[in-house]
């Protein structure tokens, strides 16, 4: 838990914090997103996706070592919410087409939560002074702005068709 919110500083590290755990919860569920994918697209796309957010557990490491911050302990329990809502959509039973579907929606969630951690805590590191976290922040804010554009175009280029 957090003991003291007295500066932005405290602030910073609590967004850090959070985003360290949904990030973490996120290697462990992407494998199972794309378990599930039907459409190869969708499928490699979660995969990719996987590697980028394995890059974003480090770069957030990097942060917490070059700023002396310990940013493990904490859940975020949006990221537990976000995830147990795929979980279930991923145990109903669905034609392919609208299990892919339910997945792209399932994840734009997902990365909509995290492209409003990341803009917070990039924001607040150019505030703070720290270039070197805020370029990592950014870094990583366009990679998931990049996912949802994909998944964006993925459901409506076909898979919300097929789902029809
Ligand atoms: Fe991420
Ligand atoms: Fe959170
Ligand atoms: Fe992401």
């Amino acid at each position: 838990m957090f003991d003291k919110l007295e500066t932005l500083d405290d602030l910073f590290e609590m967004q850090l914090k959070d985003l360290y755990s949904a990030e973490n919860q996120l290697v462990k569920a992407l494998p199972k997103m794309a378990s599930a994918a039907k459409d190869a697209r969708l499928r490699q796309g979660f995969e990719k996706h996987l590697q980028e957010t394995q890059n974003q557990v480090a770069r957030l490491e990097q942060i917490g070592q070059a700023l002396n911050l310990d940013l493990g302990g904490h859940t975020c329990k949006a990221m537990e919410g976000l995830i147990a809502e795929g979980q279930e959509t991923m145990s109903e039973r669905a034609t392919d087409e609208v299990m892919d579907a339910a997945l792209i929606a399932a994840s734009q969630r997902i990365e909509h939560y995290e492209i409003s951690g990341y803009g917070t805590a990039a924001h607040f590191a150019e505030r703070l002074g720290y270039d070197e976290a805020a370029n990592l922040l950014r870094q990583t804010l366009e990679e998931e702005q990049l996912t949802d554009t994909k998944l964006n175009d993925l459901a409506k280029s076909y898979i919300n068709q097929k789902a029809m």
